[in-house]
């Protein structure tokens, strides 16, 4: 039997687990740490995948989560390129593929999400690509050098992002988007609406209602998508952005509970005390939402994992987090705090006109979420509000010459 006592480990090799293992040392955790990571790589940053190290503006090393000899330096054994299959909780053993067996005291799921598969006739030619990875990214880059014709299923942050880049390299680009805006899931029609028109700017044409049915080829490159109603938009690149599935698969083999991601506790413990997950995988309380969520940002991967280490450490501390959140297209930086789905009532501050403005959102006397784009300071206030619990009335919010900070 391996040995299993005073070693956590780690699977997944994300966000959420470089955090997860800076905070347990932060905790004084002196055991052993094992990382187990699919992806040929150190724990990176997703979020530039899309953005400069797509633009080319980035070099991979700087995509790192710490440098390379940070594990190093914390004793933390990492396994690269190496998948978790199995976990024996009775045992306390992960089994690696290949047949390999880890003990352990403690565990931490941090598996992330993968991408959602669009299951249409022509998905796998060549030039048809996803983009979770480093590898996609860098397969995306390589067919740049003769693409011309780029097509984007999927409008929202990362295909808007995807289109953005391309457009700055002088492509030319098409956004399918099967609903009837940009963004949908998560923004104001407001907000929809403006991105529309800085794509429309950039030379982005966007089409809403899109309902992609085939991707055409030639000699098994991609050469068009069709959309049903039988519209064909030309491609030589396509790239799908329509979201992502959370990795559940290895948890619900060990029997943890699992629903729409690994059910964890405002703890970040699973349904086996022994057992905490964390990230893109999981379906947690959020003490600030009053209700479960599962999120697919930065925030969650990285406060959720303080918490997990914490209760690995035996120093539980409840998560509540406000959740926020980015995008970059062009020049306009878009920041969100909150949730807005239920909103009744949006109330701008600031000049659309000018791409500088805020969308507060209200129902009846409550301030559920604030989008901000290219309005910094209204975004770090409103973090602060929000986090805080602290009122804000409509008027308030409305009015540029009230200063929100007087409110803190
Ligand atoms: C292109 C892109 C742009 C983004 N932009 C933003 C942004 O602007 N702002 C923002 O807040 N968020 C953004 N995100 C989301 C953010 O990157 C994710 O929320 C974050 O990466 C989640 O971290 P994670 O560690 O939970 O999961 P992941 O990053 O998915 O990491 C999980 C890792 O676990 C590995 N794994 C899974 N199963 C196993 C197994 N059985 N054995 C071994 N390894 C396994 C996976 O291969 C993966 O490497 C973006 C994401 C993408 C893809």
């Amino acid at each position: 039997v391996p040995e299993n006592r005073d070693r956590i480990v780690v699977v997944g090799a994300g966000h959420a687990a470089g955090q997860l293992v800076a905070s347990l040392r932060g905790e004084g955790f002196a055991g052993d740490i094992t990382l187990i990571g699919e992806e040929p790589v150190h724990p990176y940053q997703r979020p530039p995948l899309s953005k400069q190290y797509l633009a080319g503006e980035l070099s991979g090393d700087r995509l790192l989560f710490r440098p390379a000899d940070f594990y190093r330096k914390n004793a933390v054994q990492i396994r690269l390129g190496c998948r978790a299959i199995g976990i024996d909780r009775d045992a306390r053993t992960v089994t690696l593929e290949g047949g390999e067996r880890i003990g352990y005291s403690g565990l931490a799921l941090a598996t992330g999400a993968r991408v959602r598969p669009l299951p249409v006739e022509g998905h796998d030619l060549a030039g048809v690509f996803y983009l979770r990875t480093i590898d996609d990214v860098n397969r995306i880059r390589a067919r740049l050098e003769t693409a011309r014709a780029v097509v984007i299923i999927g409008g929202g942050f990362i295909g808007l992002e995807v289109a953005a880049v391309m457009a700055k390299l002088g492509k030319r680009v098409t956004v399918l988007e099967m609903q009837d805006r940009l963004m949908p899931r998560v923004v104001s029609p407001t907000v929809s609406e403006f991105y529309r028109e800085a794509h429309a700017r950039h030379g982005v044409r966007v089409v809403t209602g899109a309902q992609v049915s085939a991707l055409a080829g030639t000699n098994g490159e991609v050469r068009a998508v069709a959309c049903a109603g039988g519209e064909e938009c030309a491609a030589d690149l396509v790239v799908i952005g329509i979201g992502v599935i959370p990795n559940t698969v290895l948890a619900q083999s060990a029997g943890l509970a699992c629903d729409n991601g690994i059910v964890v506790d405002e703890f970040a413990s699973t349904s086996d005390p022994r057992v905490v997950a964390a990230g893109d995988c999981t379906n947690h309380p959020s003490a600030w939402a009053g209700r479960r969520l599962r999120l697919e940002s930065v925030q969650n991967a990285l406060d959720q994992s303080k918490i997990a280490a914490a209760t690995l450490c035996d120093k539980r501390r409840p998560y509540r987090e406000v959740p926020w959140f980015w995008s970059d297209q062009y020049d306009l930086k878009l920041q969100m705090v909150g949730l807005s789905q239920g909103f009744d009532r949006e109330i701008v501050r600031g000049a659309i006109g000018e791409g500088r403005f805020s969308v507060f959102y209200f129902r009846g006397e409550r301030l559920l979420a604030v989008d901000s784009i290219s309005r910094p300071a209204d975004h770090m206030v409103s973090r602060r509000l929000l986090g805080a619990g602290v009122a804000v009335t409509p008027e308030q919010a409305g009015d540029p010459d009230f200063e929100l900070k007087s409110l803190l």
